[in-house]
C-alpha cells in the first residue's frame, strides 16, 4: 500500500492550496479528487483582493494572470430596483493604489490550481473517490476508495487533511454537519454571453424573493449567480429550476436591463443547504479545511479566500504537528480554534447583512448613508474583499451605525491594512 506524510481528499482552492503549502515545505503529499479537471462548481468566482498574496505564495497567481482575467473594482449594489451604488475598494495606504478582484470561472481557476500541485511534485490522482478512513487505534492513518475503473484503493499517511468541501466524507462519516432549521437556501448559477454590465463591479441585485451576483469573468461571458430561500420554490422542484431561475432573475428591472439581450450559454446548476456549521472532529490524525469547516452564505462572496487562508492556518500547525510528532485530536483543535478566531468578525458582519438585506427599509437606510460617506462605504468593501481586518472595523458601534445607516465617522478609508 502506498504511503504518504500526509493526503488530501478534495482538489478545489482548500485542497490544492493545502498541498501546495505542505509541498512547500517537503513533505510528500497525495491529492485524490472524485472528479476529473476541468470540472465546474456552483460559484460567483469572484476572487477577493485579500487573496491575492496567499495566491501568489503558492505559485498561482501567475498562471491565472496569464489567463488574462477579468478584474473588478469593487461591488455595485442595488436593493429592491434602486440604481446601484458602485464602491471601489479602498487605497492600499503604502501605495496609494487600489486593490482589484480577480474573477475567474471555476471550471478554469481550479484546473490552473490542480496542474500547479501536480507540477511541484504532489503526487495526484484524479477520479479517486474516498469513501472511508482507515484507523490505527482510533486515529485516522490512510484513506480508502474507489478509482475510475472501479477498483477499490487504499493508501496511508501519517496525516488526512479533507478539503471535500460542503459534502466532505467526514461530515457524513462522523455526521458533524449542522443545518439551520426551516431556512435553507438555494443558489443557481449559470454563465451569459451578451448581457450589458455598465463597469467592471460585481453587480449585487438585492429584492425578492432573495439577491443575485452578476459579475463579467471574460471572453464577453457574465456569471450569473442566484440565491434564494428554499420554500421560494412553491413546490417548484429543482428540476424546474431554469424556468424558476429566469423568472426571477427577469422580476427585477436593474436586472432585466443588464440582461435584455443576453442568452444563458450552459444549463441552470443549483447547490442546496447553503448555510451549515461543522462540529469538531472526534479523532487524531484529521484536519479540515475549507467548506469541510463550515459555510455561511455566498452573499459576500468570500469562501475561495477563507479556503485558501484556512488551509495556511492548517499548514502551520500541521508543520508544528509534524516537528513534535504529534497527530492528536487536541493538538489539531488549534487549528479550529485559530480559524474561529479569526474569521469570527467576517462572520458576524455577514451573518447581520444576510438577515438585514431582505429588509427594504434597512437596505435605503444602509445604501443612502453608504452614498453620503464613501470612506465608510469603501471600508465596508474593504472588509468584505478581506484587505481590512474585520475584527477591527466591525465593532458594536459600527454594526449599530450600520443599523442605523448613520455613518458619521470621518476617517478615510485609506486607514489600516491587515496586520
Ligand atoms: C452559490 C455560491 C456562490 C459562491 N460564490 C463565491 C464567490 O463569488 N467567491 C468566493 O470566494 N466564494 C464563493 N462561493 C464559495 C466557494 O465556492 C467555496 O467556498 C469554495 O469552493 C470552497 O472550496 P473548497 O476547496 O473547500 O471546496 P470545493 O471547491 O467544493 O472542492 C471540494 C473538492 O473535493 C472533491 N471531493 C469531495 N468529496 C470527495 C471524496 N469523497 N473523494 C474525493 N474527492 C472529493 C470535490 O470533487 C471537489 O473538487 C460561492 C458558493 C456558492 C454556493
Amino acid at each position: 500500500m502506498n504511503s504518504y506524510d500526509v493526503i488530501v481528499v478534495g482538489g478545489g482552492p482548500a485542497g490544492c492550496a493545502m498541498a501546495l503549502d505542505l509541498n512547500r515545505h517537503g513533505y510528500d503529499i497525495a491529492l485524490c479528487d472524485q472528479a476529473k479537471f476541468p470540472r465546474d462548481k456552483v460559484c460567483g468566482g469572484f476572487i477577493s483582493p485579500g487573496a491575492e498574496p496567499i495566491l501568489e505564495q503558492l505559485g498561482v497567481l501567475a498562471p491565472i494572470e496569464a489567463l488574462v482575467p477579468k478584474r473588478l473594482k469593487g461591488v455595485a449594489i442595488s436593493a429592491y430596483e434602486s440604481a446601484e451604488l458602485a464602491i471601489d475598494y479602498p487605497a492600499a495606504a503604502k501605495t496609494g493604489l487600489r486593490p482589484s478582484s480577480l474573477s475567474v470561472p471555476r471550471y478554469q481557476l481550479d484546473a490552473l490550481f490542480l496542474r500547479q500541485a501536480q507540477r511541484v511534485g504532489v503526487k495526484v490522482f484524479e477520479r479517486h473517490k474516498v469513501s472511508d478512513f482507515i484507523f490505527d487505534d482510533g486515529r485516522v492513518v490512510g484513506v480508502r476508495g474507489w478509482d475510475e475503473t472501479r477498483t477499490s484503493f487504499s493508501m496511508r499517511a501519517k496525516l488526512v487533511v479533507d478539503a471535500g468541501g460542503r459534502n466532505a466524507v467526514s461530515l457524513r462519516k462522523f455526521r458533524l454537519k449542522r443545518e439551520p432549521r426551516g431556512r435553507g437556501k438555494i443558489a443557481f448559477s449559470a454563465h451569459w454571453r451578451g448581457a450589458r454590465l455598465p463597469d467592471d463591479y460585481c453587480y449585487m441585485h438585492v429584492s425578492r424573493p432573495g439577491y443575485t451576483g452578476i459579475s463579467a469573468v471574460g471572453n464577453g461571458q457574465v456569471n450569473v449567480v442566484l440565491v434564494v430561500a428554499r420554500s421560494a420554490l412553491n413546490g417548484d422542484g429543482v428540476e424546474k429550476s431554469a424556468t424558476f431561475y429566469h423568472r426571477v432573475l427577469m422580476k427585477n428591472r436593474r436586472r432585466r436591463e443588464v440582461l435584455r439581450n443576453a442568452e444563458r450559454v450552459e444549463p441552470v446548476r443549483s447547490v442546496e443547504s447553503l448555510a451549515f456549521t461543522v462540529a469538531p472532529v472526534p479523532c487524531g490524525g484529521l484536519v479540515l479545511v475549507g467548506d469541510a469547516t463550515g459555510f455561511i452564505d455566498p452573499f459576500t462572496g468570500e469562501g475561495i479566500f477563507l479556503s485558501l487562508r484556512s488551509a495556511q492556518i492548517a499548514g502551520e500547525v500541521i508543520h508544528a504537528g509534524f516537528q513534535s510528532s504529534n497527530f492528536s485530536r487536541s493538538f489539531f483543535s488549534v487549528h479550529d480554534a485559530r480559524r474561529r478566531e479569526e474569521f469570527r468578525g467576517k462572520f458576524l458582519l455577514s451573518r447581520v447583512l444576510q438577515r438585514l438585506i431582505y429588509n427594504p427599509s434597512f437596505c435605503d437606510r444602509v445604501l443612502d448613508g453608504l452614498s453620503k460617506n464613501q470612506a465608510y462605504a469603501e471600508t465596508l468593501a474593504g472588509v468584505v474583499g478581506d484587505i481590512l481586518p474585520a475584527r477591527k472595523l466591525v465593532s458594536v458601534k459600527f454594526l449599530l451605525q450600520l443599523l442605523a445607516g448613520n455613518f458619521r465617522f470621518g476617517e478615510s478609508a485609506v486607514l489600516k491594512e491587515a496586520p
